[in-house]
């Protein structure tokens, strides 16, 4: 199974990084969208990576300019996939769109294709038969600033040809990503698997009164080495996430997520502090208290 030409459906946030990045590794690209306005914004955001590119990873402006010239832009689905080896969809987190969305796929793109789903939460299983070809169907899931946070967590269903999820976990080597494989299906993939959990243990240390979030972070950081702890990472992911992730476990009743919503609300979002992006969550940035060289000696 030879992958060149790729169709990116969705030029949002990861779809739009997705193109990029793919079409950076010298694949042809072809970006989908419903409307034009979000691929006109596509337009501008492949500049401003262009200069990410250069900048972070030394890319050539040659590089860039070449890079923006193999992606072609479209809101015709059948013509933007009439000839797609691999097609990325990178579409709401959102079932009832995704399946919709599915549906329309199986029915117009060409037998060869296979289908990926970039999606955070939702499992490949739940769409496998509206694909109609769900052996040619699993999720290859990127990280957001996929060119510096390269991880492709790869995650097929259970009737995914094993021969095509080889074939995705070469792809994605060969757009720079370091592929992770994933054997079962699972909600959250790896990272999420072990971050969830992480954050709701850190968070019930907090809520609890047991120790506060630099004591937290400390005690994480010396003790395992690690240059972060949970409420930097909480920063960086962002309380909004922090806040959504535990308002469904909340909605189910979950006493302790509904402690860990209330201190999110009434501390952070209420003031407008959400972390990395406005300069305030649990550290102030751009010199977060943790990244000081005394932090961890006293
Ligand atoms: P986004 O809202 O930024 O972009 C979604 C895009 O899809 C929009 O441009 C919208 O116009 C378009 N769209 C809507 N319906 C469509 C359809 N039927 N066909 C084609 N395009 C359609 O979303 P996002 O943040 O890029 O997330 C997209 C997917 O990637 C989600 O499944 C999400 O879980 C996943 N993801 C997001 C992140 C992140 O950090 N944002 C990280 C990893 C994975």
């Amino acid at each position: 199974m030879k992958i060149k030409n790729v169709t990116v459906c969705g030029a949002g946030v990861l779809g739009t990084q997705i193109a990029f990045q793919t079409s950076f590794h010298k694949f042809n690209v072809i970006l989908y969208d419903i409307s034009e306005e979000p691929l006109e914004k596509a337009k501008a955001k492949f500049k401003s990576l262009s200069e990410v590119y250069k900048t972070n990873l030394h890319a050539t402006q040659q590089q860039v300019d070449q890079t923006i010239s193999r992606i072609t832009f479209s809101t015709d689905f059948k013509e933007a996939t009439k000839d797609a080896d691999l097609i990325i969809e990178a579409i709401p987190e959102n079932a009832k769109i995704k399946k919709k969305f599915y549906v329309q796929l199986g029915k117009i793109a060409p037998v060869k294709s296979i289908f990926c789903t970039n999606s955070s939460t939702l499992l490949p299983s739940m769409f496998a038969q509206e694909t109609g070809r769900p052996e040619r169907f699993l999720a290859l899931h990127f990280a957001n600033n996929i060119w510096k946070l390269n991880t492709a967590e790869i995650m097929g269903h259970k009737t995914t040809d094993p021969k095509v999820f080889d074939t995705i976990v070469e792809f994605a080597k060969a757009i720079g990503m370091i592929a992770l494989p994933i054997y079962k299906e699972q909600p959250g993939y790896i990272l999420n698997s072990l971050l969830v959990p992480f954050i709701r243990s850190a968070m019930a240390l907090y809520v609890n009164d047991i120790s506060d979030p630099a004591t937290i972070d400390k005690t994480w950081m010396k003790a395992s080495g690690a240059p972060i702890g949970p409420f930097g990472i909480c920063d960086i992911v962002g309380i909004t996430t922090i806040y959504n992730i535990n308002k469904m476990a909340a909605d189910t009743k979950d006493a302790h997520a509904q402690k860990v919503v209330k201190m999110l609300q009434e501390n952070f979002i209420d003031k407008g502090k959400l972390g990395v992006p406005t300069g305030e969550g649990f550290y102030s940035y751009p010199n977060p208290a943790y990244e000081s060289a005394d932090f961890l000696k006293q």
